[in-house]
């Protein structure tokens, strides 16, 4: 299939509002309420200097605590939907689990060739000192620019906050406080933006040639937990969280570079997960670097069990792809060659 990026039209973007604190305003009382952002004439008006076509739809807003994997699926279903008529989408969402969501997003959008740019604010919109209007304009601007052959500059799903943007599956909310709220500890921005926009075209994804045509994969498998160590960590609780029924797939959130106990009882908790065909994928606690089984003798257990590096994956984008690669009917074998490569750039392989 061919998309025809046209470099003369204005670009179209679909700017979809799913809540958090970007949206909201202070109303007489000072209290934060959301504001109609279907009318963003009104509310701010400066967006349209951008000469870009921007349509809004908005989702029944929330909090982005209140996410469910249903809304990843309304979110992909929006995009998927409209898919054909814009060029480019910024999803304002809330900071708190946005990096979940845009893990979410990166796996389900299969052949994705257009910008999905994430972005919110840390300070509502409505307020003076808002971050906010920078992050949408800005957020805006990159989801239409093109590169000099009318291909998009970054044809994924991306993560835009003070003056970075990141690949939306390798961010993590690293401060519940600075405005610079988003880090992405094991890959390069994609752009950085001072005076200009300048984008990391060796990070990027790029398209080129004949382009699939987009599909959505709705099937997310539940039955996912994240399981953190930590010295004392109780036998009897692991085994109990791991016999639970209807349990599919653990995020270990190993020590280090991928370490855990050595005690024989706790690996054999981990075997006997494994052999009833639990799928268990380690990950390090450690916000920058990768999990390497093979380094020490506390990594040697886990792998010679069968547990699945996932390198230097956030627990975002692992929790994720467990859902994603575990959903949609797949074999065992399949699932483990799934994990086992990166398919959206989630891990550097
Ligand atoms: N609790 C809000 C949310 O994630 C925080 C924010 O948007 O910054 O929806």
């Amino acid at each position: 299939m061919n998309i025809e990026f046209d470099n003369e039209r204005r670009p179209r973007i679909l700017l979809i509002y799913t809540g958090g604190t970007i949206g909201m305003r202070r109303d007489g009382t000072g209290t934060l309420v959301p504001f109609d952002f279907a009318s963003l004439d009104d509310e701010f008006p400066s967006v349209r200097r951008l000469h870009l076509d921007i349509e809004v739809l908005k989702l029944t807003p929330i909090d982005s605590s209140n996410v469910t994997p249903g809304r990843w699926v309304e979110l992909a279903t929006v995009i998927r939907d409209n898919y054909a008529d814009f060029d480019g989408f910024v999803v304002l969402h809330g900071t708190d689990t946005m990096s979940y969501t845009a893990s979410a997003l990166s796996f389900m959008l299969e052949n994705l060739a257009k910008p999905v740019i994430f972005t919110g604010s840390q300070i509502p919109m409505g307020i003076l000192r808002t971050d906010g209007r920078e992050n949408l304009i800005t957020a805006l601007e990159i989801a239409s620019s093109r590169r000099a052959d009318g291909t998009p500059c970054v044809p994924e799903v991306a993560l835009y906050f003070q003056n970075r943007l990141f690949r939306g599956n390798r961010t993590m909310k690293q401060s519940a406080e600075a405005l610079s709220a988003f880090s992405s500890y094991n890959y390069p921005p994609l752009a950085e933006v001072g005076v200009e926009i300048s984008y990391n075209y060796a990070a990027a994804m790029r398209v080129s040639g004949e382009v699939e045509p987009l599909r959505i994969s709705t099937d997310l498998s539940g039955g996912v937990v994240v399981v953190k160590l930590f010295p004392g960590i109780g036998i009897d609780i692991l085994k109990a969280i791991l016999s639970v029924p209807g349990l599919k797939g653990v995020v270990l959130e190993t020590y280090g570079s991928g370490n855990a106990p050595t005690n024989g009882e706790f690996i054999a908790v981990l075997r006997d997960a494994i052999e009833r065909g639990i799928t268990i994928v380690n990950v390090t606690q450690c916000v920058g670097g990768t999990v390497r089984m093979s380094l020490y003798e506390t990594g040697v257990g886990l792998q010679s069990i069968g547990v699945i590096s996932g390198r230097d994956m956030t627990t975002e984008a692992a929790v994720a792809k467990l859902m994603y690669v575990l959903g949609g009917g797949r074999s065992p074998e399949e699932v483990r060659r799934l994990l086992e490569e990166p398919i959206r750039g989630e891990f550097t392989a």
